[in-house]
């Protein structure tokens, strides 16, 4: 039964997206919640850790390998750390109950979910000496009663992945895993995936409410992925789909793919895509035979940045593919949100916009993130991101994390069940890097920037929205640089930009088709077309989303780099960009589309949602004030204090008297109100209402503001 509904829900999953838009329920904002990750040593049964806990607990607590059986190791010698030993019957039982015991309290201190850490792919051993998570193989048959069924008669070894090439690798002492090696696992093999859902069932036994499932890499080339990659062809094309798609139709002959292939190779990507999504499926199935309610929470890494993203792509990685089994999607992301320069400013606002468009809840775990500023700004940057929560790292800020988690409760009305009321949608399509084309992504991370500073209303657009009916609420929508594009998507631009609303086209969208055949046929669409992203948007001169991860991950490097980059004799963009993007955007829309018109305040960020309701509707617009300055310690070895700066310099620096222009639907506005997480009451703002435009002031931002909008419909 189980299999059968498995594979059904695949086949939707892989319908045309257009016809699926039409009949998904709309996705609506939640409330934030807070969260917080720590791996430390020392918790379980500590009644010192508890009490911590106790004084500002968050709503999700993420711990590490407290766990009776390690993904890792198998068997540990108490929980965190390099410790792997092999564990007697009664050594697990004693663990199981100390943990249930452990969580329980966790539970009773106010935190209302706990998961702990796996990993989908990382054991540590040594496969020679058997030690490590080989010492727990070869003991395999003795935790029977723990759910772990036979040994398997081929050594986990064997499990490795292999794509070309492995680079080879050796652990050195400061790695912390000495004596042992690390290993990379498939997550297609069978008897890896059985030892992960043994791994997990033991952790719902505990008490926990889900799990972590960290690394998510899979790439690999064993006779169970191309197993498994035929029948995902076999289900996913038909035989004439696969003849036009691969020149070829007989499922034997049709292996998984390599760079350069063309469509064999996006769909090799895509299914290691799918066969990430089916492990987290397995795994939450699996914790639900014990808590119905068992959820997991993979690790997408950072989308800080576009080198991030576009390494990872062929590795099984893909949010929206994951999506549908997931409570929350982590980003992991080094810095903190903020301003490191007069113009330039570090923040996670396209993570939780792509959250958003692709139906998930984002999670930024923000390793800076630990003083009350980051950490409220953090906080601020999810809730008016749509839902979701800032990751914090330890403990610190105990008195913000009351704050708003008291914020977020006693306002839930704020939060909850909102749809978007952005003016332009920017048509977002992840897949695009599968067919090699990088430049729309980098088109994503410019325009989001660029948009956001302008205090242009905006959205991802996935192209599963790309129906009539979800297009029509934009007054604009851009394709930037979608050269590959199904008919269907396109016929729907078409039918869009023939009403009222403006279809911009950057570079030449639908190029070629979702076979990746060029298409000779031109569209005959009331379509506004620019060659590049450069005609409209002044090529950055420095932008977090250009470095390198390894750049990126330095702090005192990104600032040493734009450093350099400003200073540079022949400056990058050697000439501004002819035209202005928002500018063509009002001319083609006739509307104003700024909801900040003054200029000079692009670090204040500003997201619009609506709900409608029987009377009216309810309009919030969330500010949030980067001008938040992010510590800069002074490098090791330097000589200089690590704490160079005092933490008074970086708090934030409040905004007074920010005008706001905003379009509400058909009605009159009967009050607006303020609200934020450092007073408890909303405090009502004077308002002026011109047809479907509201303007008011919003007196001070500190970091977080939300002025609530009543409208009451016309009669
Ligand atoms: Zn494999």
């Amino acid at each position: 039964m189980l299999r059968s509904l498995r594979i059904w829900s695949a086949f939707i999953l892989l319908l045309p997206a257009a016809a699926a838009g039409q009949n998904e329920p709309d996705w609506l904002t939640a409330a934030p919640f807070t969260y917080n990750i720590d791996y430390g040593d020392g918790h379980v049964g500590s009644p010192e850790y508890l009490k911590k806990l106790q004084d500002a607990p968050p709503q999700l607590m993420h711990v590490g390998e407290d766990v009776p059986f390690s993904s890792v190791y198998g068997t540990k010698d108490g929980y965190a750390g390099n410790r792997p030993k092999d564990l007697a019957v009664e050594e697990v039982r004693a663990k199981i109950a100390e943990l249930k015991t452990y969580v329980a309290s966790l539970h009773s201190a106010g935190v209302e979910w706990v998961i702990p850490y796996i990993n989908n792919m990382t054991v540590i051993g040594d496969p020679v000496k058997r030690t490590g998570y080989w010492g727990f193989f070869d003991n395999w048959d003795r935790y029977g009663e723990f759910g772990f069924g036979p040994r398997p008669k081929e050594d986990m070894l064997l499990a490795q992945m292999h794509y070309p090439f492995e680079f080879p690798r050796r652990v050195k002492a400061e790695h912390g895993v000495a004596p042992y090696q690390v290993f990379h696992l498939c997550g297609n093999n069978p008897n890896w995936r059985r030892f992960l859902l043994a791994v997990t069932a033991n952790i719902a036994r505990c008490g926990y409410d889900g799990t972590f499932v960290d690394e998510m890499v899979l790439r690999d080339y064993c006779q169970h992925d191309e197993a498994k990659f035929r029948s995902y062809l076999a289900r996913k094309y038909t035989e004439e789909q696969r003849r036009r798609r691969f020149g070829r139709a007989a499922l034997d002959s049709l292996k998984l793919g390599h760079p350069g292939e063309g469509a064999l190779w996006y769909d090799t990507q895509a299914f290691y895509a799918e066969s990430d999504a089916e492990l987290l499926w397995d795994i939450r199935d699996e914790g639900r035979k014990v808590n119905r309610d068992f959820f997991v929470i993979p690790n997408y890494g950072p989308w800080g940045h576009f080198d991030g993203v576009y390494k990872r792509a062929p590795s099984g990685f893909n949010a929206g593919v994951w999506a549908p089994y997931c409570r929350l999607i982590m980003f992991e992301e080094m810095q903190r949100s903020g301003q490191l320069a007069e113009d330039l400013f570090i923040d996670f606002i396209l993570q939780y916009k792509l959250a958003f468009a692709l139906r998930f809840r984002g999670g930024v775990l923000s390793y800076h993130a630990t003083d009350p500023t980051g950490v409220e700004l953090g906080m601020a940057e999810a809730a008016a991101g749509g839902g979701g929560a800032l990751i914090q790292p330890g403990y610190g800020a105990p008195e913000s994390r009351r704050r708003f988690r008291r914020f977020f409760r006693e306002h839930a009305d704020l939060f909850a069940g909102f749809r978007s009321q952005a003016d332009v949608g920017v048509v977002f399509d992840y897949n695009q890097l599968y067919w090699n084309n990088a430049t729309h992504l980098q088109d994503v991370y410019r325009l989001s920037q660029y948009l956001s500073e302008q205090h242009v209303l905006f959205d991802l657009a996935p192209l599963s929205d790309v129906s009539k009916h979800r297009l029509s609420d934009y007054s604009a929508v851009i394709t930037p640089d979608l050269t590959y594009l199904p008919e269907a998507v396109l016929k729907e631009l078409d039918a869009y930009s023939r009403g009222p609303g403006v279809w911009l086209d950057i570079g030449h969208s639908g190029w070629f088709d979702e076979d990746g055949h060029l298409r000779t046929r031109a569209s005959r669409a009331k379509v506004l077309r620019r060659d590049e992203l450069n005609q409209l948007v002044p090529y950055p001169r420095f932008a977090p989303y250009l470095l390198r991860e390894a750049d990126i991950n330095d702090l005192n490097e990104l600032v040493a780099l734009r450093q350099a980059t400003l200073a540079a004799a022949a400056p990058i963009p050697p000439k501004p960009a002819p035209e202005d993007l928002r500018r063509l955007l009002e001319t083609h829309t006739g509307l104003p589309l700024a909801v900040v018109p003054q200029p000079g305040l692009e670090g204040l960020r500003v997201n619009v949602w609506r709900r409608p309701g029987a009377a009216g509707e309810k309009v919030v617009a969330h500010f949030v004030n980067y001008y938040c300055p992010i510590p800069i310690k002074a490098p090791t070895g330097t000589g200089q204090s690590q704490e160079a700066e005092s933490v008074d310099q970086h708090g934030p620096k409040p905004l007074a008297d920010v005008q706001v222009r905003l379009r509400v639907g058909n009605g009159k506005v009967t009050a607006v109100k303020l609200y934020d997480p450092d007073s408890s009451q909303g405090v009502p703002a004077k308002f002026q209402q011109q047809g479907r435009q509201v303007t008011f002031v919003v007196p001070a931002v500190r970091i977080y503001r939300i002025a609530e909008l009543t409208v009451v419909r016309d009669v």
